[in-house]
């Protein structure tokens, strides 16, 4: 296995790219320049190197790596971040914890309790819920009497 992580350079910006396959990867990324009907044709890369007159760079920035699929993307993600390339659509890598993050954050429901964004559509069939709204209404109900 060789794994090739890229840059492709153009008009001032980078994108940093990870394959196990360098010269499909690199028709691929012809196709979608050039493409209208390819998903990606509006991809930020794509915009930007049709922007400066489709004139871009690809320059291999390590080679030979023998990393799986998801060791190599984690890596594309670092070298990402540590040369700032700006067109790249999303993050490459989004570790385990980033993604339980962010679905663990809780919110807070309009009963009073902090709920995770997951749970939310089950919390409001809860008891618990239910109770919790009644009570509001009827502390509501009675301040609006004194
Ligand atoms: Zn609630």
């Amino acid at each position: 296995m060789s794994g090739v992580i890229y840059i492709i350079t153009t008009g001032g910006e980078g994108y940093i790219g990870s394959t196990n396959d360098f010269k499909k990867r690199i028709s691929d990324h012809k196709y979608n320049i050039y493409n209208k009907n390819s998903k990606q044709y509006n991809y930020k890369l794509y915009k930007k190197i049709r922007e400066n007159n489709c004139q871009y760079e690809i320059n291999i920035y390590e080679d030979n790596l023998s990393l799986n699929k998801k060791e190599l993307r984690i890596r594309e993600e670092e070298v990402r971040l540590l040369l700032g390339a700006t067109l790249n659509e999303r993050r490459a890598y989004m570790s385990y914890e980033q993604r339980y993050q962010r679905k663990a954050v809780p919110t807070k429901c309009e009963c009073g309790c902090f709920i995770r964004r997951s749970d939310m559509a089950c919390h409001r069939k809860t008891t618990k819920h239910i109770n919790l709204m009644i009570s509001l209404e009827q502390n509501a109900k009675a301040e609006l009497q004194h």
